[in-house]
Parts: structure tokens; C-alpha cells; sequence
């Protein structure tokens, strides 16, 4: 029942390792996803903006068009006021003609506003143009240093899962199922050091009989509490 409790610190090491990685690994894909939709957001902004400048000049020729019928009214009512013969119809066409003018006056307000209302668009236009520009080059570069940094952590998983491989097969393979047992079960930490007679996992204390066989036998313990793998640290552990 011979243990190397290097082997097995070290196996524990590298598990620990190996994990951490995998987590940053694991948020790598999501990273990536956010960045996207950042540059997505920043696009539709965009296009919402120009949406708005074509509803702005459909809107535009519509009065435009508007405008056009009432000066030809306009002046077909006054080429009828030659032509009337009754002072009735006479009025009747002057109370029109001054319709016509009314809102002829008001389209032309609303004309005027809608060409301001233009040059503020085309200006957010030319900003949020410029804006999506330098999101996309800066996300773009966020998301390059991301596939780099993603490719760099799977390449350094995969150094440590041979290094693994390596140390797994100098530990006998009834020691290294029972770690696995262990690690499964306990969160991924499967030994645990003794210090100052306590399991410096769970803080249970040590019964001397046990700490004493810890000292002199070279085989495997078992806090009676949480279950790991205890040894004795040497002074640098
Ligand atoms: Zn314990």
C-alpha cells in the first residue's frame, strides 16, 4: 500500500490547473457572442437612422406633391374669377382662393421643417457612421485577441492533460481510482494537507493515533470527516 504523495500532489496540481483553464475556456464562446451583438446593436442603430432619413424624404415629396394641387387650384380659381357673372360666385371663389393660400402656407411650414428635420439626420448619420467605423475596428480586435487567447488555453490544456497522461501512469491504479473517486465527489479536491494536526480542508482535528500513522506509514488516510486523501506537507508545501 506503498503511496508517492508527490505524484498524487502533483496529479491534484495539475487537476486544479486543468479546471481553471476549462472555466476560462468555457467563457471564451460567450465572450465572443456579447461582441457580436455589440457590433450588431451598432449596425441596426445605423440603419434605423437611415430609415428615418427615407421616411423623411418620402414624406417630403408627399407634400411636395400636396403643394403642387393647390397652386394649380389656386390658379384655376383665379382664372375663373374672370369668368364669373354673379357677385355670389365671386365671393364664393375668393373665400376659396384664400383657402387654397392657408394651406398652401402651412405645407410650406411643414415642408421647411422637414428639411431642418433632414439636415439633423443627416448629420447623426455621418456621427453614428463614424461611431459604427471604430466599434467595429475595436470589437474586432477584441474578438481577434479572444480566438488568439482561445487558441493559446487549448494548446496549454492540452500540454497539461499529456502531462497528466504521463504522471497517471507512474501512480498504481488503485490509488489513482480512489483520487478519482474522491475528486468526483469532493468537488474536485481530492487530498488534503494536515496542518498544525487539523485536515486543512474541512478543519476536522486529527486524531493523534492517525497523525502518528501519518508520520511513520507510507500508505493511505482518510479524514474521518470529509473523506480526502490527508498528508503531511513537506516544509515547502
Ligand atoms: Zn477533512
Amino acid at each position: 500500500m506503498d503511496i508517492n504523495f508527490d505524484n498524487l500532489i502533483n496529479l491534484q496540481k495539475l487537476d486544479e490547473e486543468i479546471k481553471n483553464i476549462s472555466l476560462n475556456l468555457e467563457k471564451i464562446p460567450s465572450e465572443i457572442e456579447e461582441i457580436d451583438k455589440k457590433i450588431e446593436e451598432s449596425a441596426r442603430i445605423l440603419s434605423q437612422t437611415k430609415e428615418k432619413l427615407n421616411h423623411n424624404q418620402k414624406k417630403r415629396r408627399e407634400l411636395e406633391a400636396e403643394i403642387q394641387d393647390f397652386k394649380e387650384k389656386t390658379l384655376k380659381y383665379k382664372r375663373q374669377l374672370n369668368e364669373v357673372k354673379t357677385n355670389k360666385e365671386y365671393s364664393f371663389l375668393l373665400k376659396e382662393i384664400e383657402e387654397a393660400q392657408k394651406k398652401f402656407d402651412e405645407l410650406e411650414e411643414q415642408i421647411i421643417s422637414e428639411m431642418l428635420l433632414a439636415d439633423d439626420i443627416e448629420e447623426e448619420i455621418k456621427v453614428i457612421s463614424q461611431n459604427t467605423i471604430t466599434t467595429k475596428e475595436k470589437f474586432s480586435q477584441k474578438k481577434d485577441t479572444l480566438y488568439k487567447k482561445k487558441g493559446e488555453t487549448e494548446e496549454e490544456k492540452k500540454k497539461l492533460s499529456q502531462k497528466k497522461d504521463e504522471l497517471t501512469l507512474k501512480i498504481p491504479a488503485y490509488q489513482i481510482n480512489l483520487y478519482k473517486k474522491i475528486f468526483r465527489g469532493k468537488n474536485g479536491i481530492a487530498l488534503s494537507p494536515v496542518r498544525d494536526e487539523f485536515c486543512s480542508i474541512c478543519h476536522m482535528r486529527i486524531r493523534p493515533q492517525m497523525l502518528n500513522e501519518l508520520r511513520t506509514e507510507n500508505n493511505i488516510h482518510l479524514c474521518e470527516n470529509c473523506g480526502r486523501i490527508l498528508y503531511l506537507p513537506k516544509k515547502n508545501n
